[in-house]
């Protein structure tokens, strides 16, 4: 059996080194590192694929959240609604730009930001509500929108691990996640969903004027060569990383699909276990695009299971092991325990299994042969 990877890249590389390695050349031909001709055309690609107005590229995930908040000019002390249980890089943009975050818990049967806790936190200061749509599941956006037309706030999607997921509404249409609210962003760090070999990142808009501050935030606030009228930031995306991405972004759904496809297995082999709740997902549909593949594991010793899995050889992780309102930088006194019930009862269940596009059957029934041995 191939060794397994949390995330194979490598065999994932292996199958596409041919036309990755042929569009980096081109940039080593052309010495266009910055800017060239690449980053014009997987912006445009992108645009395409997702359906939307405008794609801003810049050089992380983490820039493009900072950048989208930048261009709405919220005012510090602004209260910006956002999930207890995601990755750190959302609360700390809120934070770095003197914005008050505001922590919600989660609902259990999809782990995105609870529409309930949304309500809840909503005061006359709240400015803006950032949705993260975890582990490649899109959150309601349809209740969330309503929300946000009915308090006036913004809503920025944090899509770095839901690239190429669809949100269906309830009038039976669907919009790529990313692309609803009033901007998005993602991350093309080399693991996710569309994972460049660098850093990357994108901000999405269907917003004319929006888009155009963006693109002079990116660029040190100049409109107008060393005319700076808003302060900005250096953030580009390169063109061997743009390279590297016209040539996957072709292949996004088939890796999605790949992705789902060994979701399905997994589920299949744990469905009814009573110390294991799956993902449940849409076979046809295409809400969960499984950055992840995460399960609960209930009244079991999910601890003993990571370190039995890795003493197998099986890699895992705990996304994520502490609750953003207990890390010493997000403190707040506002916060009470009995605000986050989810959040703190999911941080001590739920583990990640390898999920990547390289999975192969032999790999898939060892882990969950291992996962039900171990529960047995
Ligand atoms: C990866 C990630 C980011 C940050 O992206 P970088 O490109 O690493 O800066 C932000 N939010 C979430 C939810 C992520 O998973």
């Amino acid at each position: 059996m191939k060794k397994i990877q949390m995330v194979d890249l490598k065999s994932q590389y292996d199958k596409i080194a041919t036309t990755v390695n042929a569009s980096i050349q081109e940039v080593l031909d052309t010495n266009t590192y910055i800017n060239g001709p690449q980053v014009h055309q997987f912006q445009k690609s992108l645009e395409e694929y997702l359906d939307v107005k405008h794609v801003i590229p810049c050089a992380n995930g983490t820039d493009a959240l900072q950048i989208a908040m930048m261009g709405l000019d919220l005012k510090p002390g602004d209260e910006v609604i956002t999930a207890d249980f995601t990755f750190a890089a959302t609360v700390e943009v809120i934070a770095l730009l003197q914005l008050t975050p505001v922590l919600v818990d989660v609902d259990m049967d999809n782990m995105n930001i609870s529409i309930e806790g949304i309500k809840r936190a909503i005061t006359p200061k709240t400015k803006a509500i950032v949705p993260v749509h975890l582990f490649g599941r899109a959150a309601n956006m349809g209740a969330i929108m309503a929300l946000a037309k009915e308090h006036n706030l913004y809503v920025i999607e944090d899509n770095a691990q839901a690239i190429g997921a669809n949100c269906k509404f309830s009038d039976g249409t669907k919009k790529k996640a990313g692309t609803i609210g009033h901007v998005g962003s993602t991350s093309f760090f080399p693991s996710k969903n569309l994972g460049c070999y660098g850093d990357g990142g994108a901000i999405f808009t269907n917003d004319d004027a929006l888009a155009h501050k963006l693109r002079g935030i990116v660029n040190h606030g100049m409109y107008e060569r060393y005319h700076h009228d808003v302060v900005g930031v250096n953030s580009r995306l390169d063109s061997i990383q743009a390279a590297v991405l016209n040539a996957k972004l072709a292949l996004l759904d088939q890796y999605n699909e790949a992705r789902r496809t060994a979701a399905a297995k997994y589920n299949a082999a744990f469905s009814g276990h009573s110390n294991i709740t799956i993902p449940e997902f849409d076979l046809n549909g295409d809400d969960h695009v499984f950055h992840q593949y995460t399960l609960r594991i209930i009244n079991a010793n999910r601890d003993g299971l990571m370190q039995y899995l890795l003493d197998k050889g099986i890699p895992c992780a705990i996304y994520y092991p502490i609750p953003l309102h207990s890390q010493k930088a997000y403190v707040d006194s506002r916060y009470k325990e009995d605000h986050f019930p989810v959040t703190n009862q999911l941080v001590k269940e739920v583990i990640s299994l390898p999920m990547h596009t390289e999975l192969d059957d032999e790999q898939i029934k060892f882990i969950t042969d291992s996962v039900l041995e171990f529960l047995k």
